[in-house]
């Protein structure tokens, strides 16, 4: 844990406010959940009642699935991952949930990333997709995306699921420019589809 000062948006009140700078959801999962609801990164302001959101570096490390997560601004190498790791960074807390829902439903992020990509093309639209769940195994994928201020919902086939892991399948040199700590997201995947 560490005491930081937090400033409230809308009113300006500062606080000091303690938050965990890292979960190993192993040892911790009732952290995980806080985490993956976001309700570890949000807090209310006493004077205004606000709900303010904490941008604070975080790492998520989930031993038995060999995955970390790291939320920071910072520029990062993939020093210190350790062996076999899958490594992200992300850089805002919705991004991090995002890729907690991602590894929790069994997916390939890189699959999910290129399935953004195509779904954004049928649906003519370029908008910003997130991944919000999936119902089981083989089963329809949920994204969500931001339109006249209202969410959108939008539900993708398994097929789509499958025809982007088999697209990665025959472009291996894609999924290797993705070891390390990396971050996996649209402008990632720009470098190899336009
Ligand atoms: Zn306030």
């Amino acid at each position: 844990m560490s005491d930081i000062t937090v400033c409230c948006s809308r009113c300006g009140a500062e606080h000091s406010a303690s938050v965990p700078q890292s979960v190993n959801v192993a040892t911790d999962p009732d952290l995980k959940e806080k985490v993956r609801s976001g309700e570890l990164f949000t807090w209310q302001c006493p004077h205004c009642g606000a709900a303010n959101l904490l941008q604070v570096p975080f790492l998520y490390h989930d031993p038995n699935e060999r995955l970390m997560l790291v939320l920071t601004d910072a520029p990062l190498g993939a020093e210190g991952l350790p062996e076999g790791y899958t490594g992200r960074i992300v850089r805002t807390v919705g991004d991090l949930i995002e890729k907690i829902k991602i590894f929790d439903a069994g997916l390939d992020d890189l699959v999910v990333e290129m399935c953004k990509f195509v779904t954004c093309q049928e649906l003519k639209k370029d908008v910003p997709l997130r991944f919000v769940r999936t119902d089981g195994a083989d089963a329809e994928m949920t994204f969500a995306y931001p339109e006249k201020g209202e969410m959108q919902l939008v539900a993708v086939g398994f097929n789509v699921y499958e025809d982007c892991a088999a697209i990665l399948q025959r472009n291996p040199h894609i999924r290797s420019s993705a070891l390390g700590l990396v971050t996996i997201d649209q402008a990632w995947l720009s470098r190899y589809f336009q």
